[in-house]
């Protein structure tokens, strides 16, 4: 009998999916966005999937899947960018979705478990007049605990930063992969061990999160005649600070028109998406007229299933759009660093125009304002996609590879020496989301030789 198998009798009680198109669905997360990663890790596929419903059973998985040397992937909502969720090397993918309770909700924080729904946290967050500090553009279907291990910043992270900045988790409960596997609470810098770890070190269960005032935010779409005025004018909105606001994204023509609002704004028109306190209004408006702009959409948001919110045209769903009406379609994360980062955009857009349209999204970087780009490429071979990859980089526009799936490549662009000595003690045997980390599979690796690693792969 294979491992698996063994495994799976072990474990037997348990809800277990083993028929092969649904095993194959569910082993799947968004890497088709990457032509690369769609060519290479199309085959990828557990071979079943095990639903755990509270943290009892998570420990009896992680318990037999150690004794029986069988590869653990952890799902959450599959919504991924770089093949985070799709199991390498096969075994099973542990789905926490069921995982979804809000535990408790305080004054300034949220205690919840890991599958639960950022939209489900915030419903429960309202009636305090509280909801999240910020969250992916993936609020509808994402889990919190796929948020912390696989994502990074989004609705919200112009005025609270991104999810590695201090106070932005403020607890982290954890089981680690062991004969006898242990149950952790982790707090404090501690964090880091498993943020953005993609689940390659330990299974979260549970979460503590901050929370901030709620507001009945303001959608607004601004319209402009070029690009750069947008930009300056996100540059300038972003840094006023008596104006408080969440979401702050300029995307140039033609990709509105074409992609996004079709009938409502103009083909050679820039856009400026918003999000803004209804108080804060009046000067948003002052300010979009000094620079050019024209609101030309203005709804509120609504916290409830049935609405589209604007954040849904923001962030990666800008690429997920113009998928829908173009294949050849991918995209780069970018991060134009403070403070030239206004220069350094005008640069990349001169240099590419077209190629490469971009999409900005501003947010608080430590300190000071920057602006990450997911700017659309039009794609035509791997060759010239890495030639793009390498002239940002050249550039002084660091590149997160979302055409890599390792997290050396990606988002971290380095070993990271704290999660890979937290990997020794709490999966001595690497059967988390194995093929993700290079430093644990290589430890000769030269994250010198980061970006040259994947041209040559
Ligand atoms: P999954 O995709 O299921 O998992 C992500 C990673 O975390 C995987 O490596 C998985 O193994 C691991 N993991 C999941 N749960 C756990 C757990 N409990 N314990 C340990 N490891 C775990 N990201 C952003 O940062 N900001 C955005 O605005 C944003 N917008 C997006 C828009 C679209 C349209 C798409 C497709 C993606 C977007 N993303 C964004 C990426 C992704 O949605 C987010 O990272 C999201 O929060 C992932 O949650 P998930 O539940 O789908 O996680």
């Amino acid at each position: 009998m294979s491992a698996v198998a063994t495994f799976l009798e072990a474990i037997s009680g348990l809800d277990v999916e083993t028929q092969p198109q649904k095993v194959r669905r569910r082993s799947r997360d968004f890497y088709w966005y990457s032509p690369v990663l769609k060519r290479e890790l199309d085959h990828c596929q557990a071979d079943a999937v095990v639903s755990a419903s509270d943290e009892a059973e998570v420990v009896r998985v992680l318990r037999e899947a150690f004794r029986h040397d069988v590869p653990v992937t952890v799902r959450g909502a599959g919504t991924g960018n770089y093949g985070q969720a799709m199991p390498l090397k096969g075994g099973i993918v542990l789905d926490l979705s069921r995982l979804n309770q809000v535990i408790g909700i305080e004054q300034g924080s949220a205690r919840v478990q890991a599958g639960a729904r950022m939209m489900d946290i915030d419903l429960a967050a309202h009636p305090s007049g509280q909801e999240l500090r910020f969250h992916p553009s993936t609020h509808r279907t994402a889990t919190i605990g796929g948020y912390v291990a696989g994502g990074s910043s989004g609705i919200g992270s112009i005025t609270h930063g991104l999810l590695r900045d201090r106070g932005n988790i403020i607890a982290a409960r954890i089981v680690t992969m062991e004969a006898e596997p242990r149950i952790l609470t982790l707090h404090g810098d501690d964090i880091q061990k498993v943020n953005h770890a993609y689940g390659t070190n330990a299974v979260i269960t549970e979460l503590t999160v901050p929370l901030a005032p709620a507001y009945p935010w303001v959608e607004l779409v601004a319209e402009f005649d070029d690009f750069m005025p947008a930009v300056r004018f996100a540059d300038a909105f972003s840094g006023e600070p008596g104006i408080l606001k969440k979401l702050v994204t300029p995307i140039a023509a033609p990709v509105p028109a074409q992609y996004l609002f079709r009938d409502q704004v103009g083909p050679d028109k820039s856009v400026m998406l918003l999000m803004v306190a209804p108080f804060a209004m009046d000067a948003t408006r002052d300010m979009l007229a000094e620079h050019g702009g024209r609101i030309v959409k203005q709804q509120a948001y609504a916290l409830d299933e049935r609405s589209v919110p604007l954040f849904e045209y923001s962030w990666n769903h800008t690429t997920l759009h113009a998928l829908k009406y173009q294949r050849d379609i991918t995209y780069l994360q970018v991060l134009f660093p403070p403070p030239n980062h206004v220069a350094l955009v005008e640069q990349m857009c001169a240099r590419y125009g077209d190629e490469v349209p971009m999409h900005l999204e501003f947010v608080r970087f430590g300190n000071q304002i920057a602006c990450f780009g997911l700017p659309l490429v039009r794609f035509t071979t791997e060759e010239r996609l890495n030639e793009i990859i390498a002239d940002y980089n050249a550039s002084g526009c660091p590149i997160f590879n979302p055409h890599a799936y390792t997290l050396e490549e990606g988002g971290m662009k380095r070993v990271d020496p704290v999660q890979l000595a937290f990997k020794r003690e709490t999966d001595p045997k690497g059967l988390l989301n194995p093929g993700k980390m290079i430093g644990w599979d290589n430890p000769a690796y030269d994250e010198s030789v980061n970006d040259r690693a994947l041209y040559e792969r």
